[in-house]
């Protein structure tokens, strides 16, 4: 049967919302991407590529991959219910956000429209995750002036913004940011960094180092 975007299809939609959050990220899609987010055979990457293709949700520009408009509307539309629903479970159900995060993974692929619309109203339209990633379709206003947490000099203050979709799947980093305090609004402050590009902070009183990897990619302004 042909594929109709009113069809109930999870797996076209984890791969609609990764190849959206790859790109995000700024991360050029190929296949071997789709793998390593996904987690799951470089085989099944493409029998299911190619099916989003029979399906008219992707394109090709050589090995680059890119969502249609109708590729982009469904990734919207997933990306929207999980930043909701991480929102529902981090606000109102007090999950930590590591939790959070896991559950929307099953709910974004069951939010009725109307379920979405109650979401909204409850949570009064929200624009971004609990991480701070912007939620598809909300007013969200991209911030003036970001950098990366690694940019800011040693002494100087920062507001972390947004922790970003390629950190929430590594694994153990959402618990240790929540743990340190280091969540979107917070304001911090630069102590040191290491040659090894560890950085430093000082957030409430207390120290905490970040490794390289995050602290390239945390996206913070100045206070
Ligand atoms: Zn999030």
């Amino acid at each position: 049967m042909p594929y109709q975007t009113n069809d109930h299809h999870p797996a076209f939609e984890e791969y609609c919302e990764t190849i959206f959050e790859l790109q995000e990220d700024g991360v050029d899609v190929i296949q071997a991407r789709i793998v390593e987010r996904l987690q799951v055979s470089r085989p099944a990457v493409s029998e299911m590529i190619k099916k989003m293709k029979d399906a008219d949700l992707v394109l090709f520009n050589g090995n680059a991959i890119f969502l249609s408009d109708k590729g982009k509307r469904l990734a919207n539309q997933v990306v929207r219910r999980h930043r909701l629903a991480e929102r529902f479970l981090t606000d109102v159900l007090g999950l930590s956000w590591a939790e959070a995060h896991h559950e929307a993974g099953k709910w974004e692929h069951v939010v009725s429209p109307r379920v979405e619309a109650a979401f909204l109203k409850l949570l009064e339209d929200p624009t971004t995750c609990p991480h701070g990633n912007p939620i598809p379709g909300s007013d969200y206003q991209v911030p003036e002036g970001t950098s990366a947490l690694a940019e800011i000099n040693v002494g100087n203050e920062f507001v972390i913004e947004r922790i970003p979709e390629e950190l929430e799947f590594q694994p153990g980093l959402l618990e240790f940011l929540e743990d340190a305090n280091l969540i979107p609004g917070i304001t911090g402050k630069v102590t040191a960094v290491s040659p090894d590009g560890t950085t430093t902070v000082d957030v409430r009183g207390s120290q905490v180092g970040v490794g390289a990897f995050a602290s390239q990619r945390i996206l913070v302004c100045t206070p």
